[in-house]
């Protein structure tokens, strides 16, 4: 019996057929974006956006969009090739061992018939082998196995629909010509199917397949970058999570209440409780030397000026005292209350200065709601760039949105607090939290902040940096030496604003563009390098 079928090939083949596939999709995302890209610039009410922003914008909607194919697809491709490998193992293992009917007789003659071929139908899922029999007489059959025969597909006339009946007039290697004759219309019709150009087709088309493995296999489907682009993938679906977490930290209740909370000195604080403590009879507050640690606790004594409170109700009233007075601000009378013997009270109040320890006070706890997705998947992209730059975002909207909130109160805008180092916006010097001031333009440092509030410059310096320049700008950009500098000045052409510290010192010069037009055209700035980037088209846009 002939017909020795492979249903199960190597490994190979398969492989090509998976990356062939993604690289199809890949290049059908290209081909997309790119004439997206191209309708775009034709059509003539699009947003006004820059050459060079279209340009980028598209190259990156492009590269995502390929980026989420190769990685998607890198992350079914083992199972997806073991899974075919199995089916046509499976195939592969009916072809080889159903064995065939016996004793098929010839329904003309009645002798028995003899197996020719054998194939493997898989109609409808569904996996049967048949087999053709062929008498001494030329009858032919197919039989399913177990030995059920197919009854024939009968020939249908293209014309009236009947029965017709088809033969071969000639079958040789390179044409299979074949005729079909109608009898109840009389069609009648001699069909030549050129096998010779069928194999030359099927050739040329793996031809080309061939070629685009060559080409694109190494862009498209390596193991290093879909793993890559897998895991790019997968974080971006954690990373909003990520950036929401972050964002409630901040901008939770809890939040709110600490952003709150009044910030009171020690002298402040003696202030306000001494006002309360005197309508009380409470008299002669006195602190002692604090214990700086994590926070700052202050023990402090004074007396009970009234001598017909007994002692607990003395302890009672002024423990109710201190709670209402110190609420809402960042200081609390500590867990262990007052203590009192004959006429003196003594305690030690608590002092809260950063704003994570705020959350401490305001009785909540940094709300953790549980995730969407889970914690193991959480923990595995962690440290991904995506994700890190979603908290790093979250956290800086969160931060910001407190802030925000914060103007209410204060709306000329506060210092910030703790040691983070911030870069000022104006003088560009690196400053601790505690010495710059923030407002909805932007962060300066205390310094600047003066400058501004005092006149010196306007606030405008801060959130545009395009309409000043310092020395270092103008000595770089005009090429001019420092010293040059110093004389155009003090000839009256070059006009610069003195940033002075509160000690009268200058610490910064602020060149507005708008004062030194004069200049500007004696010395004019050197243009800026442009950058320069290829668009889908592979056209340079500068950006
Ligand atoms: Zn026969
Ligand atoms: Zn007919
Ligand atoms: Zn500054």
């Amino acid at each position: 019996m002939s017909d020795n079928k492979d249903h199960l090939k190597d490994k190979q083949y398969y492989i090509d057929r998976y990356d062939l596939y993604t690289i199809e999709k890949c290049l059908k995302a290209d081909d997309f974006w790119r004439k997206a890209y191209e309708d775009f610039l034709k059509s003539e009410d699009g947003p006004k956006v820059s050459a060079g922003d279209k340009a980028k914008f598209f190259n990156w909607i492009s590269n995502q969009e390929i980026f989420q194919i190769e990685g998607n697809r890198y992350g079914r491709k083992e199972e997806t090739i073991q899974q075919w490998m199995e089916d046509d193992s499976i195939k592969q293992d009916k072809h080889d061992n159903t064995s065939e009917p016996r004793d098929i007789h010839c329904p003309d003659c009645k002798k028995i018939m003899n197996t020719k071929l054998k194939h493997l139908d898989s109609l409808d899922d569904q996996l049967r082998m048949m087999f053709l029999f062929e008498c001494s007489c030329k009858k032919k059959i197919w039989v399913y196995e177990g030995g059920t025969v197919k009854e024939p597909t009968p020939n249908l006339c293209p014309k009236c629909k009947a029965e017709a009946e088809m033969t071969v007039v000639k079958e040789s290697k390179d044409k299979l010509i074949w005729k079909i004759t109608c009898q109840s219309c009389g069609f009648s019709e001699t069909t030549t199917d050129d096998l010779e150009k069928q194999r030359a087709e099927w050739k040329k088309r793996e031809e080309e397949e061939k070629n685009l493995l060559e080409k694109y296999r190494g862009v498209f489907c390596t193991d290093e970058k879909g793993k890559e682009m897998l895991e790019y993938v997968e974080a971006f679906k954690v990373a909003p999570q990520a950036y929401e977490e972050e964002l409630k930290k901040y901008d939770s209740f809890a939040y709110q209440q600490v952003a709150g909370l009044k910030k009171l000195t020690i002298v402040e604080l003696e202030k306000l409780l001494n006002e309360v403590f005197e309508k009380e009879q409470f008299i002669k507050l006195t602190f002692s030397n604090p214990e700086i640690a994590q926070h700052v606790i202050v023990p402090f004594n004074l007396q009970d000026g009234n001598s017909s409170r007994k002692d607990n109700e003395s302890v009672i009233q002024l423990q109710k005292l201190i709670k209402d007075t110190l609420e809402g601000t960042n200081w609390r009378l500590m867990s262990e209350g007052v203590f009192y013997r004959l006429g003196f009270i003594s305690g030690r109040l608590k002092g809260y200065e950063r704003e994570e320890d705020f959350f401490e006070l305001s009785g909540e706890k940094k709300e953790e709601k549980p995730s969407k997705i889970d914690y193991g998947t959480m923990m595995r992209y962690e440290g991904s760039p995506a994700v890190q730059m979603a908290r790093l975002n979250g956290r800086t909207q969160g931060i910001e949105n407190v802030r925000k909130r914060r103007l209410e109160k204060e709306p000329d805008g506060f210092l910030l607090d703790g040691d983070e180092i911030y870069t000022c916006m104006v003088c560009r010097e690196n400053t601790e939290g505690n010495r710059i001031w923030w407002t909805l333009e932007g962060i300066t440092c205390f310094d600047c902040h003066l400058n501004i509030k005092s006149g010196n410059i306007g606030p405008e310096v801060i959130k545009n940096k395009n309409i000043w320049l310092q020395n270092w700008q103008i000595a770089d950009e005009c090429g001019l030496h420092p010293s040059s500098l110093q004389k155009l000045r003090r000839q009256g052409l070059l006009k610069g604003r003195e940033l002075k510290r509160e000690n009268g010192i200058s610490y910064c010069t602020i060149y507005l563009i708008s004062e030194n037009k004069e200049f500007f055209e004696k010395y004019p700035r050197k243009p800026k390098q442009k950058m320069v980037i290829t668009d889908l088209l592979g056209n340079e846009i500068e950006l």
